[in-house]
Order: C-alpha cells, then structure tokens, then sequence
C-alpha cells in the first residue's frame, strides 16, 4: 500500500496542521496502537489489545513527535480509526443498542484504518 500522499501542509499564516491522532499502550504486553481521527467524539480511556487481549491505556492525545508527525516515518502510519456512523441509517441499525447509545451521545467508534481522510489539527 502506497502513502504518498501528504500529509503536512501549511496555509498562508505558516501554521502546521497534523492528523488528529491518538495512541494506546497495552500495560501486559506493551504493544502500541496508533489511531487516526476520522470524527471527532468522545473514546475511552480503555481499550482491548488487539495483540494480546488485555488493557491498552490511553496517551491522552499528547503523542512523541515521532508519532505524531507523519513525514518521513512511513512505518509509523495509524492501523485504526476513531469514525462514527452517525447520521448513517444503515450503519447505525446494525449496531447493539448499546453502541448506538454510545453514537448517539457524540462516541466514536474504533475500527481498522480505510482511506478515509483523517481529521487536521492546527499545531504552532
Ligand atoms: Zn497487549
């Protein structure tokens, strides 16, 4: 799979925007998981390892730069994606109640990482 496109870019005040992202650290194994904002909305402080199972703690957005700025760390690309189906009639119906619930109060939802464009944040 290809990454070429890019990924920083600056507007006429020279600002910096990145992709809005965020990573979890398994507290068995050590695994990290680096994930991509598509929506915005609330996430949980705790996720599954998808290595091992066990518990996966939040960064709480504040990421190394090497995470956090893509160019030149191709290998470092987000595997998942914060999105909601909000708004997606189809999608929300074959959720559990108790994920629509969770959309409906503004949650996003984690799922392997598509082509969809990511969310920019401002940085500088
Ligand atoms: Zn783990």
């Amino acid at each position: 799979m290809s990454s070429t496109k890019r990924k920083m870019q600056r507007n006429e005040s020279d600002s910096i925007f990145v992709e809005y992202r965020n990573a979890y650290i398994c507290k068995s194994c050590r695994h990290v998981v680096l994930i991509v904002y598509i929506h915005d909305g609330t996430t949980p402080f705790l996720i599954e390892c998808e290595s091992c199972g066990g518990e996966a703690q939040s960064f709480m957005h504040v990421l190394p730069p090497v995470l956090s700025l893509p160019q030149g760390f191709e290998a470092l690309e987000p595997t998942k994606e914060w999105y909601s189906p909000a708004g997606d009639i189809e999608a929300m119906a074959k959720l559990t109640p108790a994920k629509q619930e969770h959309v409906n109060k503004g949650g996003v939802l984690l799922r392997d990482r598509t082509d969809a464009k990511p969310i920019k944040r401002k940085i500088g």
